[in-house]
């Protein structure tokens, strides 16, 4: 038997969750496709932790997410950088951005399954196929979906959400253009006796930058760019040994650590697909563009996509058209591709400058820091622009 969807959305991940809740109410008949069981409890902490800008809660709001995310999430109201060995400082607050906060810190399992709650919550939530998707093919009007049960869905829109190494972008031939950093971040989360007073701390460092990130509880989120190798040698040395760098890297300045989250390590490239869409099928998130973590852009990236996407199919649900039409799939590509192309370009050509060890370089690094310091409209401009972690 083949099951019949108007949209069905490959990856139940951050990206898959967040666009289910913004379609809710449009009237398709949806569905979504991940071997993940996705409840809204219990999934466990992997180390990661994320920063979520103004206009991701924006948005949240908008498709009546943020009241799941605000008790998960906690206000960033400050941002300090440190270059090394620099010393240029830079301290901005919420006076650079119309009083409000410029980010929300949350934890990677609390954000995934405050997402799942809310799509729980729906009157009419998607249907669910806990599997994978292992085959594609065209068929008029429809996609067909092979699961790997061997169950099959036509469907009239597929969207790829299955993250970087997406099948879905593969079975359909897209074609990606990816690089690798050399360098890979370690992610964790620590309970600690000194406040973080809701300021991300930045170490803009040669072998990569460290953030902490503040979180709920007074927890503070760990991400800390190493090369590739040193990051492998430093979390095989154990807890202790890592927490003690930790200290060390960040000047004692949250006091005593305590662990409280697996500990994660990611190889770290970039990677941008060709294309985000094909007959009848677009690819958002993670599935479409993979970002260096330097200045918290990958999931925020994804939701100005979800937004996008969205809304387009909200204008064809209200003019009863069809939503795996060409004009629709190629606008949302057109609004999307190119402004991600740029947020790409900004976070190599920032973590090139910032991770290198080039003599040359450390004048023009300390001296662009200083620069935005002592100029409180660039400073603001660049607030304003969502690059609030320089
Ligand atoms: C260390 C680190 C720090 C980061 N910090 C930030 C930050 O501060 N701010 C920010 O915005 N972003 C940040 N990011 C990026 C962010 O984590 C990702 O952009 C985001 O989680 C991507 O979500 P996604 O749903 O698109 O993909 P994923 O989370 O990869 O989800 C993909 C889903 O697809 C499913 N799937 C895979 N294959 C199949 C298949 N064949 N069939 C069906 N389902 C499938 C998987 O099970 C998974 O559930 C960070 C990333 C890292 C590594």
């Amino acid at each position: 038997m083949i099951r019949e969807f108007d949209i069905t959305i490959v990856g139940g991940g951050h990206s898959g969750l967040f666009l289910a809740r913004a379609l809710a109410g449009q009237g398709w008949r949806l569905a979504i496709v991940d071997p993940q069981p996705v409840a809204a409890a219990g999934i466990p902490a992997d180390g990661r932790n994320l920063a979520l800008v103004r206009s991701t809660r924006e948005i949240a709001e908008r498709v009546g997410l943020w009241p799941f995310l605000a008790p998960v999430t906690c206000p960033v109201e400050a941002v300090r950088v440190r270059e090394r060995p620099g010393g240029a400082g830079l301290v901005t607050d919420m006076g650079d951005l119309d009083g409000l906060p410029f980010a929300y810190g949350v934890e990677h399992g609390a954000l995934r399954g405050a997402l799942a709650e809310a799509v729980a919550a729906l009157e009419a939530p998607p249907r669910r196929f806990e599997n994978r998707l292992v085959g594609l093919e065209r068929n008029g009007r429809v996609r067909l979906l092979q699961l790997a049960d061997g169950s099959r869905i036509a469907s009239r829109l597929v969207i790829g959400a299955d993250g970087r190494g997406s099948r879905l972008r593969e079975l359909a031939g897209i074609r990606l253009d990816a690089w690798s950093y050399r360098q890979a971040a370690i992610g964790f989360v620590v309970a600690h006796q000194r406040p973080h007073r809701r300021t991300v701390y930045e170490w803009m460092r040669p072998e990569g930058p460290l953030a902490l990130l503040p979180l709920p509880e007074g927890r503070s989120g760990v991400t800390w760019v190493e090369p590739e190798g040193a990051a492998r040698r430093l979390v095989a040395e154990g807890e202790t040994a890592l927490l003690r760098r930790l200290a060390e890297e960040t000047e004692g300045l949250l006091g005593g650590l305590r662990l409280t989250s697996a500990i994660g390590v990611w190889p770290l490239g970039a990677q941008h697909a060709r294309r985000y869409v094909a007959p009848r099928l677009a690819l958002i998130g993670d599935a479409a563009h993979g970002v260096h973590p330097i200045h918290a852009q990958g999931f925020n990236m994804a939701v100005a996509d979800i937004a996008e996407l969205a809304a387009a199919l909200a204008r064809a649900a209200r003019r009863g058209e069809d939503p795996g039409g060409a004009d629709l799939l190629l606008r949302y590509e057109r609004a999307r591709w190119w402004a991600n192309q740029q947020r790409i370009w900004m976070t190599d050509g920032l973590n090139r400058i910032f991770s290198s060890e080039a003599l040359w370089l450390r004048p023009v690094r300390s001296g662009a820091i200083r620069a935005v310091a002592a100029l409180p409209p660039l400073r603001r401009r660049l607030a304003r622009e969502r690059m609030w972690l320089v």
